[in-house]
């Protein structure tokens, strides 16, 4: 049977596009190398390493391409490419509209508890408005003062109110109890290990010392994803790439309130594929000012297997329908919704959170 695609070309397509995507060198010159190593290959035997995988045997070419190779002489388009193409930028309306429609709650909120602008009720009910099924309430940790951050006591007055509140509600819609943590200069978490074990939910993000050096980040990322009560790491990078999202104004978002800033220097490699093994989600924050991680970030992590939120990391009841944002950002990268946490129901979510490693 003839072959419906060449291997080769396809390799050599996907550095093409990664050198256009400006990636860093060593990533380009994997699929450069693979492509050299393999092009004078007789046909068959090309087919028979990638049939039995001893492709990888042969230097220059690692796990990554020997996929691509097998994938394409089976005649499909590598799945990395398919990726690459997406995030070209094509017209993906209707796969950012489907993800979207498939997720029931969000994972990332704040209310006037802390340094939203809004009391929990109201987010709540703007929630029930967008057809989501549940909402994890995520007020900041105490160190994050500028934002309010919740004492232990006052985090535990703030369970027993959304118990209230929930009381409330209507019938299929909850509030979910959380927190977003402070991951601290050591690696540890900014809040009392009971009631993290507690709450539904802990988000746990970087707000200081974004600047530390590379190896220092890193450590200090690989031990919060590491702690067994973080289910999300939040907005990963830190970065803003404007200063005040569009129609955002008046108070309620002191705590993300920022100019232009670069992103954190870690070794995303590295913290995803911790985040891969301890089954922590990596979130897709969808903040005008923050779509943190950048898309490349994104398609590293789904490359290393991690499981995705898609937050909103919402100060006020409008911005929770921003989850659109982070829809459109995840689509162009090819994030599955099985991949995506919230797309699951509320029971899901917390015997996920509940029972991970
Ligand atoms: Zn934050
Ligand atoms: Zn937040």
């Amino acid at each position: 049977m003839a072959r419906a695609r060449d291997p080769i070309a396809d390799l050599r397509r996907i550095a093409f596009l990664l050198e256009r995507a400006n990636e860093a060198t060593y990533r380009v010159r994997a699929f450069r190398s693979a492509a050299k190593a393999l092009a004078g290959m007789p046909a068959t035997e090309l087919t028979e390493r990638a049939g039995n995988g001893t492709l990888t045997e042969l230097a220059g070419v690692g796990d990554v391409t020997a996929r691509c190779v097998a994938e394409s002489l089976a005649g499909e388009e590598p799945v990395y490419l398919r990726r690459l193409v997406a995030t070209e930028g094509s017209d993906l309306d209707a796969e950012a509209t489907a993800l979207r429609a498939a997720l029931r709650g969000d994972c990332h909120t704040h209310s006037d508890w802390s340094d939203g602008g809004s009391p929990i009720e109201e987010m709540a009910l703007a929630a029930v408005e967008l057809g989501h099924e549940y909402l994890v309430l995520t007020d900041h940790s105490p160190r994050l003062t500028v934002a309010r951050g919740l004492t232990a006591s006052r985090l535990r007055q703030q369970l027993d109110h959304v118990a209230k509140v929930n009381a409330a509600l209507p019938e299929g819609f909850r509030i979910l109890t959380g927190i977003e943590v402070d991951i601290l200069a050591d690696g540890s978490l900014d809040q009392d290990d009971d009631l993290l074990a507690r709450l539904d939910v802990v988000v746990g993000s970087v707000h200081s010392g974004l600047k530390d050096e590379r190896s220092k980040m890193t450590r200090r990322m690989l031990k919060a994803v590491a702690n067994p009560h973080l289910d999300i790491l939040g907005h990963v990078t830190g970065r803003m790439v404007s200063s005040r999202p569009a129609g955002v104004t008046g108070p309620g978002d002191r705590g993300h309130r920022a100019r232009t800033r670069a992103e954190s220097d870690f070794d995303a490699d590295a913290v995803f594929a911790a985040c891969a093994e301890h089954d922590t989600a990596v979130e897709i924050n969808s903040r005008p000012e923050r779509q943190d991680p950048p898309k490349r970030l994104i398609r590293r992590a789904l490359e290393a297997g991690c499981r995705f939120a898609i937050n909103t990391d919402a100060h006020a009841p409008g911005q929770l329908d921003w989850q659109r944002f982070g829809c459109e950002r995840a689509a162009l990268c090819g994030v599955p919704a099985d991949r995506v946490i919230n797309t699951w129901s509320a029971e899901q979510l917390v015997a996920w959170t509940q029972n991970r490693p």
